[in-house]
């Protein structure tokens, strides 16, 4: 269900209404759009309250607008909510999306109103010593901090954040140029939302971060979306064995359709690497859940000079701790991953070539179709690890 409603307004970017505005830039005058959005009003809340009373702001110089199509729900959301990932309030949620440009400032040469994207949480600027010199664009955070800075949206008179910069969870959303990689028109935009997050995420913390080997074995903790895009970044490498570990029975089932080989819950850990690694421990585990003791299980399952990979999110205060001997006698990698380790603009294309030539399914990791108004039972759903992804459509 749609509810928008008209308001006469100081200025406004968006001459036409269903069909997008017609031109660039910031018209003078004409009229705003209130339109759907969910949004935190308090940290610790359980429910996003849906409304209808949100506008975007104007975009300026550098910034474009994009007509939300299609958002997933990550379980980062959910982590904003209860205020594992600091988020300041109130706020519209949501930073996996995609959609259509629908005005775009005066010095952006990048993309076009009309253009096909998906939106980039961690945006590289492009110039600074993590994209250039350390060639670790994923971590930089000139544009991202500076966008979050800024209100994207507004009720009344008063400033609505967007998490993480994106803000997703709303008909549409403005964002820095940086923060939008152009899609071919034939992509359908909800697989393309994917992309933007959990798909990323996971397929990259194996391919970028971990770096999984052919022929190597590989436990993956959590089969949520990101879990299942690691899954089958394990797969694309080329592992041998891939064992997915979850509490929920469902979801090893689901495992094993994205390529896990063997799909235990946490009891069954030690068991299967006997099995496979004949006690010795996995060549890499990777941790998509954001538990300190799951962080800790990944690390011990993996064998001397392994890798540990941790792309699960946990609270700042919580702890995860290593015996001062084992760091040196184990010689194992232990590393974070933030946004799969990603250059967006060439891996989001990688993975759509993937997905082009069936090599990544996307369509099945959707395991239901939403609208907004479904909200806050899909972000339970989250919470009781029932899902692999939920895509609202707008
Ligand atoms: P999800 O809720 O969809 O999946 C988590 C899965 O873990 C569920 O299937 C659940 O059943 C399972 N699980 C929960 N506790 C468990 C336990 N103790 N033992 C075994 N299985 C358990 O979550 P998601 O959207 O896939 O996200 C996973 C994590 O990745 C979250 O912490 C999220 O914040 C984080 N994340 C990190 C980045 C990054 O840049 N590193 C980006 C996006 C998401
Ligand atoms: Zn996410």
């Amino acid at each position: 269900m749609v509810r928008r409603g008209i308001v006469t307004s100081r200025s406004v970017h968006l001459t036409t209404c269903q069909n997008g505005p017609s031109r660039r830039g910031v018209p003078s005058e004409s009229e705003s759009w209130l339109m759907l959005a969910a949004v935190l009003r308090n940290t610790g809340d359980t429910d996003l309250d849906v409304t209808d009373t949100i506008e975007v702001n104007d975009p300026g110089p550098d910034d474009v607008i994009v007509k939300i199509t299609h958002t997933g729900v990550c379980h980062s959301d959910v982590s904003a909510m209860n205020g594992t990932i600091p988020q300041p309030v109130p706020a519209v949620l949501g930073h996996e999306g995609a959609g259509v440009i629908e005005a775009v400032g005066d010095n952006v040469t990048e993309v076009s109103v009309g253009d096909h994207v998906i939106v980039v949480w961690s945006p590289p600027c492009g110039a600074c010593q993590f994209c250039v010199g350390h060639k670790s664009p994923n971590l930089c955070t000139t544009v991202q901090f500076g966008s979050m800075m800024i209100p994207h949206f507004r009720e009344g008179g008063s400033d609505v954040n967007a998490m993480a910069g994106a803000g997703t969870f709303a008909e549409r959303t403005l964002l820095p140029k940086q923060a939008v990689v152009k899609i071919d028109d034939d992509i359908p935009l909800d697989i393309a939302s994917l992309i933007g997050c959990g798909v990323m995420t996971g397929a990259g913390a194996a391919l970028n971060t971990a770096k999984v080997a052919p022929g190597s074995s590989v436990i993956v903790y959590g089969a949520g979306g990101v879990g299942v895009a690691a899954i089958q970044g394990a797969r694309i490498a080329g592992a041998a064995e891939i064992v997915a570990v979850d509490l929920n029975d469902a979801k090893l089932d689901d495992a094993k359709r994205f390529g896990a080989t063997h799909a235990v819950t946490p009891d069954d850990v030690e068991g299967i690497s006997a099995e496979i690694t004949g006690g010795d421990g996995f060549d890499y585990a990777l941790e998509c859940i954001g538990n300190p003791i799951t962080m800790r299980a990944a690390f011990d399952a993996v064998r001397r000079g392994g890798t540990a990979c941790i792309v699960g999110v946990g609270r700042p205060e919580e702890m995860v701790q290593f015996s001062a001997f084992e760091l040196f006698f184990m010689e194992k990698t232990l590393v974070g991953s933030y946004y799969g380790g990603t250059d967006v603009r060439s891996d989001f294309h990688k993975l759509l070539r993937l997905y082009k030539y069936g090599k990544l399914d996307l369509e099945g990791m959707i395991t239901r179709r939403i609208t907004i108004d479904e909200i806050n039972p899909a972000l339970e759903a989250v919470r009781r690890g029932e899902v692999i992804r939920q895509v609202i459509e707008f």
